[in-house]
């Protein structure tokens, strides 16, 4: 059996950091790349050893799977923990890094091949008598015989693209006249975005939920899954508030939901953490979505709620051991929540908002956590994911989740950039979401930028007599000395972190 001295973690940000603080915890030594745009971040201070990979973009950094090999051989690295994004799912890496000797730290390349195509993996499990979403289990070749098909199954109907992938590749058809034209569009998209033609239809389930399972197995073939993570909560089909265990969900569709994605997992002799993600009808039926073969941003929920630390879990799978703990040893305690703050701009559509982090202050106290990969002072980068924190909150129950969330949202303090903080301040309070009876039309039903116009939080009441002393302090003439030294030192501050 291997023992795993050093890895590399291919990856930047708190997610990086992340996977780092859990490995030395294990005693295994670390290795960070960075771009020349993350230089100066915390994951790169954070790791025993650092290389820098190249210049900003992804192509010329962080996807350089060959490059990250070579890193890892001359500095006798054992392992590659890739985190997610970047090459977590490319089944091309995954093999050269076995190929050469490494550990890869996720599951085989054969299962993140079947499960990265969204048509390979309904094939696969096939077999195993799981729910699927009424569509076409096969590639369309014919548009007469998929337009008949999505007749029998009744409009609006979802063209999906089988290599689709962070909620793109997707689109509504509303009627029959409109169908031919939509896929012609979603054929060539899917081409031109994925490198891969093939699409297929879905039964589009209106105001559906997005209920997803934990699921670990080692590599003996021992299988658990460590309950759900509701994720309805989402912009431009991506998630921005998690929680765990979902307020819908009852012990016995848990356990149905459960022994589901374990036989997805089985189905593609799947090992390490993966994801079996499902979407939920109004009458509370789960179909199955796909299987993301990977880490995924809001694990720490399920962490909290089961208080198994995943990354753990996963260098253990990765090292031939078995699993420790039994299906029925797995026990759910208290309810965690997850904001996701991300620099963009709930205001103007959730468009980016990239600048400089000139306050950055954490929330503290008991029950909250935050992974985050910066500091006061920053730039967020254009280049990558624009997301600065997670903020996870844990409670005893929902209601006291919530409390304490809505207290960590007015302490954390976060000058310079737009972030999504408020918006999750005004859903986590928000009637539907308190009641438990929202869907993934949250944003489209119950936001609009008026409603976080309307009230001026705490939070920024506390920051606005916060800048206004600061000004009068700046502006007292005996200051001003002091002042410009202040300003002196920030700006070199700055240009180091250039
Ligand atoms: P991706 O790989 O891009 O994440 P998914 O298949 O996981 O794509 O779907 C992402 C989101 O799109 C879901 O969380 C859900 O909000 C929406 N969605 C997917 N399939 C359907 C469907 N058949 N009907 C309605 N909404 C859907």
């Amino acid at each position: 059996m291997a023992k795993i001295k050093k890895i590399l973690v291919a990856n930047r940000g708190e997610i990086s950091l992340r996977i780092m603080r859990t490995a030395k915890e294990m005693g295994i030594a670390t290795v960070a790349v960075y771009s020349e745009a993350d230089r100066l971040s915390p994951h790169v201070l954070f790791a025993d050893e650092a290389v820098c990979l190249g210049p900003p973009a992804s192509s010329k950094s962080y996807l350089l799977g060959d490059k990250i090999i070579k890193v890892c051989k001359e500095l006798a690295v054992d392992a590659i923990h890739p985190g997610y994004g970047f090459l977590s799912e490319n089944a091309d890496f995954a093999r050269k890094v076995t190929q050469a000797g490494l550990i890869f730290i996720g599951p085989s390349p054969e299962a993140i091949e079947v499960m990265g195509s969204k048509l390979a993996a309904k094939q696969a499990v096939a077999k195993y008598d799981i729910p699927l979403v009424p569509g076409t289990e096969q590639a369309i070749s014919d548009i007469g015989v998929a337009k008949k098909r999505a007749d029998e199954i009744g409009y609006p109907i979802l063209i999906k693209a089988s290599a689709g992938g962070g909620g793109k590749g997707m689109r509504i058809v509303e009627n029959e006249e409109e169908f031919e034209e939509q896929m012609h569009r979603a054929v060539s998209e899917a081409q031109s975005s994925f490198g891969d033609s093939a699409v297929f239809i879905e039964k589009y389930i209106s105001s559906p939920r997005h209920i997803e399972i934990q699921v670990l197995g080692d590599q003996q073939g021992n299988m658990v899954y460590l309950f759900e993570r509701e994720c309805s909560i989402q912009r431009r089909h991506q998630k921005l508030i998690e929680e765990a265990p979902s307020a819908v969900v009852s012990p016995a569709m848990r356990k149905a939901m459960g022994e589901a994605a374990v036989g997805v997992a089985k189905a593609c002799d799947y090992y390490g953490a993966g994801t079996v993600e499902f979407i939920v009808d109004g009458d509370l039926n789960f179909f199955f979505l796909e299987m993301n073969t990977r880490l995924q941003v809001e694990h720490p929920v399920t962490e909290m709620i089961t208080g198994k630390d995943l990354v753990r879990e996963q260098i253990l799978i990765a090292e031939g051991k078995s699993l420790s703990f039994s299906q029925e040893e797995l026990k759910i305690h208290g309810h965690a929540l997850e904001v996701r703050v991300y620099a963009e701009d709930p205001k103007n559509n959730f468009l980016p908002d990239i600048g400089r982090l000139e306050t950055y202050r954490r929330p503290q106290g008991a029950g909250i956590r935050v992974d985050d990969g910066f500091e006061e002072g920053m730039d967020i980068p254009i280049y990558y994911d624009p997301m600065i924190a997670k903020l996870i909150t844990y409670a005893e129950t929902r209601d006291a989740a919530i409390e304490k969330m809505v207290r960590a949202i007015d302490d954390y303090k976060i000058v310079g950039i737009q972030t999504t903080l408020d918006f999750c301040k005004f859903a986590i309070q928000h009637e539907a979401f308190v009641s438990g009876a929202f869907d993934t039309k949250f944003v489209e039903n119950y936001f609009t930028p008026a409603v976080l116009a309307q009230h001026i939080t705490e939070a920024e009441m506390e920051l606005l007599s916060a800048l206004a002393g600061e000004f009068f302090v700046k502006n007292k003439p005996s200051e001003s000395l002091k002042s410009e030294q202040r300003s002196a030192q920030e700006s070199a501050w700055r240009t180091r972190l250039r």
